[in-house]
């Protein structure tokens, strides 16, 4: 499988009165064509910036450094280096990596149809007419089943239910059948039956589009029915990387480790991650050495709160950022 995004060194910070904070570190992954790359973490681990940061659609103080890499046919483009408001990234976006969101009423303005904005979504980045876009609009409400789509093209965002919408914002984002979908927990707004009707869906059109997809959520069970390959965040690192059967199977990392542990088990809900103690610090004051020391059960005073380990490459499938596998300065 050929490469399609290719992120190396991706760091992102905040300028703030109070200075300025990293919220991602040293960030390292591939997206190769057909793959579902599953992003994990707890809220505030990075997840989403890390989708904004290859979309380059962050807040004004915000700045990137590394590459992001989008293979692009024959041409390699770095976006980190293309001009954020320019014509060359506004190709990009939506049309070659779309992104769909948590929210989906937050996505559609309530005063257009979510006809029109599918027309507009098209001709912004296709030349041709609207009513050639509108027949393109409608085909796309059928893909994604929505019942009636005759009726819903001419309806307003408000007039639609959560699952409703969401399948009209998977619609829109494939319209330009892009390479590379983002979906950012795509189905934690809704309940859990039509969670499940809209990660078939997903998984569906992925396969009739070869689409590649970065799959970001902070539910396990999720990611499992979803991903080729996990990475799992933590405080702004990739701590673990492997392929969903090896992560599942043989989890290295302790961080990892506790969070499959919180999977509900024989029926019992746990709502919160009960098996690791203490809070995620906070971001502004970060914790030296090993960012997970302050929480992890495999603590090692004078290692792990000095130094920060290396990523370890245990297997061509599975690296892990932790000193129980090596990766000390003094390796190498
Ligand atoms: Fe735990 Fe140390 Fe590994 Fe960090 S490096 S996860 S603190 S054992
Ligand atoms: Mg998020």
């Amino acid at each position: 499988m050929e490469n399609v995004l290719e992120v190396i060194n991706l760091e992102t910070s905040f300028e703030l009165t109070e200075g300025s904070i990293k919220v991602l570190d040293n960030i390292n992954f591939t997206l190769k064509s057909n793959e579902i790359l599953g992003l994990i973490g707890e809220s505030g681990c990075g997840k989403s910036v890390t989708a904004l940061s290859i979309l380059q659609i962050l807040p004004r103080n915000a700045k990137c450094n590394g590459k992001v890499l989008f293979y692009n046919g024959k041409k390699i483009i770095n976006i980190l280096e293309l001009n954020s408001k320019g014509e060359e990234i506004r190709q990009i976006r939506g049309n070659e990596i779309s992104m769909i969101f948590q929210e989906p009423a937050a996505s559609f303005s309530p005063v257009y149809t979510i006809g029109e904005h599918m027309v507009e979504a098209i001709t912004l980045h296709k030349n041709i007419s609207e009513k050639l876009a509108k027949e393109k609009a409608l085909e796309m409400l059928e893909k994604v089943k929505i019942p009636d789509p005759k009726k819903i093209i001419d309806a307003y965002p408000f007039e639609l239910s959560g699952g409703m919408l969401q399948r009209s914002m998977i619609a829109m984002a494939l319209l330009c059948n892009p390479k590379i979908l983002i979906a950012d927990e795509p189905t934690t707004a809704l309940d859990v039956t039509i969670q499940a009707q809209i990660l078939y869906l997903i998984k569906e059109l992925q396969k009739e589009f070869h689409s590649s997809i970065i799959f970001i959520t902070h539910d396990l069970a999720v990611i499992s029915q979803m991903a080729d390959k996990i990475a799992v965040m933590y405080l702004g690192h990739i701590v673990e990387e492997a392929d969903v059967f090896e992560m599942f199977k043989n989890p290295l990392h302790p961080y990892t480790k506790a969070l499959l542990d919180s999977i509900p088990k024989y029926g019992v809900r746990k709502t919160r991650l009960e098996t690791i103690s203490g809070v995620v610090p906070d971001p502004y004051n970060l914790p030296k050495g090993c960012r997970f020391h302050t929480r992890c059960n495999k603590f090692m005073e004078g290692l792990c709160d000095v130094q920060q380990p290396k990523v370890v490459e245990i297997s061509e499938n599975h690296k892990v950022k932790c000193f129980l596998y090596g990766g000390t300065n003094d390796e190498r």
